[in-house]
């Protein structure tokens, strides 16, 4: 037991030596391997629905490509590029993940209409049944035409 145990130190302590200066697992290399996952659980679905092995060479090619670039990104030694991609990948990701917030709370809301600045992107919120109005942006003061 206690010879395992040893052998078990010695290779936490050469993997982590062997990690040294490598990127490792960052918030990209997680999304890879749920991409990664999830198009195995996808592809599983499709190729028993469809039985087509084209589409089971494509999902393999997708997904052998996901986990070789998710490899190299964890091996890499050039920090400062896999830093950058990360932070790119998380900007990315928040923006989304807003952009879909908004539009499913302004699908739930029946009280109001949603009028998007065609000059400087800023979301107007105005309530239904006014009749035709006009919209004064309040970023940017462009009028805007609405039908409530
Ligand atoms: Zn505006």
């Amino acid at each position: 037991m206690e010879k395992l145990q040893d052998a078990l130190q010695k290779l936490r302590i050469a993997a982590g030596r062997f990690m040294l200066g490598r990127n490792g697992m960052d918030q990209l290399n997680y999304a890879l391997l749920w991409a990664y996952l999830i198009l195995r659980v996808v592809r599983a679905v499709v190729v028993a629905a469809s039985r087509s092995l084209v589409i089971g060479v494509v999902f393999n090619v997708l997904t052998d490509v996901l986990l070789i670039a998710m490899a190299f990104r964890v091996l890499s030694r050039n920090l400062p590029r896999r830093q950058a991609e990360n932070l790119r990948w998380l900007n990315w990701w928040q923006r989304t993940r807003r952009i879909a917030d908004g539009a499913v709370k302004r699908h739930r809301d029946r009280e109001h209409k949603y009028y998007t600045c065609k000059q400087c992107g800023t979301v107007c919120r105005v309530p239904v049944g006014k009749g035709n109005i006009v919209i004064t942006c309040p970023k940017c003061g462009a009028k805007i035409q609405a039908k409530t």
